[in-house]
């Protein structure tokens, strides 16, 4: 029976050039499996327009919607109020209305927190490495400090300018958690030898078989190497990792939890996650395959 309009409830996704986005299918085929009369809209929006889009979304019946690149940062000054995760990685992934209020949050954290979670007594109070400088690198390194108590952390970057003001900013925000910014080859081996968890969270291994390490760098059979990337779905560094005898994670996990967690946020409903997984494997399997 066709269902009035009243009756639907939206959810969405709010960025730039959206047509990678896995959002839509992941979510889409969770209402149908619950039974929910809701729909998830791909809102691709120009600059000008972000804010005025935020706050249609209100009179419009969103309940929430996910934010994504480039707009994490900028939806904040347009929310009334920011959750002390989103504060801490200084950006907003995920939006929640009600009422008269929009509440910003960033569920990266736990998408790390709960990807890492199968291996958690192996890196609890451990040392870390983390490759990278942006969102996703501030995401891990507050769920390495604050979830996993890991009170050392390295931290790898292309810009070694980026990866100290990375580290500057989260000094303040994690006095416990010594970070170090490590630029020679040497001091990158050396550091990687001593982690319980090492963390790439550049896009170096989506467009071909690279690694965001240098290739001399080895792994041991006690770490966990975790690639935020989720295409392709084992990249070079997990792929090394392996052969080095190290558990490892990747980013379909991270997407999976990030989206349930948001899920939960918008709806209040648990997220049954293998539905969510086995829409977003068969979707990455139908673009491999070019159907
Ligand atoms: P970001 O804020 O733009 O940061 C990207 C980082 O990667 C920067 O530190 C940048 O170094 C470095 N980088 C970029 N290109 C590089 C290259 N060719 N060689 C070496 N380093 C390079 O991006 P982000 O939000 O952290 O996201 C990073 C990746 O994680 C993206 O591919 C994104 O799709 C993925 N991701 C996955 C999930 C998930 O749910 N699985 C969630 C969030 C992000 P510079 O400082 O030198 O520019």
């Amino acid at each position: 029976m066709p269902r009035s309009p009243e009756s639907i409830e939206y959810l969405g996704i709010i960025g730039r050039s959206l047509t990678h986005t896995l959002s839509p299918v992941m979510h889409t085929a969770v209402f149908r499996y619950l039974g929910l009369d809701y729909r998830y809209g791909v809102l691709d929006v120009a600059p000008p327009f972000v804010e005025s889009l935020i706050l249609s979304l209100r009179r419009r019946g969103f309940r929430g919607a996910n934010v994504t690149i480039p707009y994490k940062q900028t939806v904040m000054p347009f929310l009334t109020a920011i959750d002390p995760a989103a504060r801490l990685v200084g950006a907003v992934n995920t939006l929640v209305y009600s009422g008269d209020s929009i509440t910003g949050f960033n569920t990266d954290v736990v998408g790390i927190r709960n990807s890492l979670r199968i291996w958690g007594d192996r890196i609890r109070g451990g040392t870390a490495v983390v490759v990278g400088a942006g969102g996703g690198a501030r995401a891990a390194i507050a769920s390495c400090a604050l979830d996993y108590g890991i009170s050392c952390i390295a931290i790898y970057n292309r810009t070694s300018d980026h990866a100290e003001a990375l580290a500057a900013s989260m000094r303040r925000e994690l006095p416990s958690c010594t970070l170090m910014v490590v630029t020679e080859a040497r001091e990158l081996q050396e550091a990687v030898h001593a982690a319980a968890l090492i963390v790439n969270t550049t896009p170096v291994g989506m467009h071909g078989p690279e690694s965001p390490l240098p290739a001399e760098i080895h792994f041991t059979a006690g770490q966990v190497v975790f690639d935020i990337l989720y295409t392709p779905l084992e990249t070079t560094l997990m792929l090394a990792a392996q052969r080095d005898g190290a558990r490892t994670i990747g980013g379909l996990e991270m997407l999976l939890h990030q989206g349930a967690e948001s899920f939960r946020l918008g709806t209040d409903l648990e997220y049954p996650l293998d539905i969510a997984r086995t829409a977003v494997l068969q979707k990455l399997q139908s673009r491999t395959s070019g159907k």
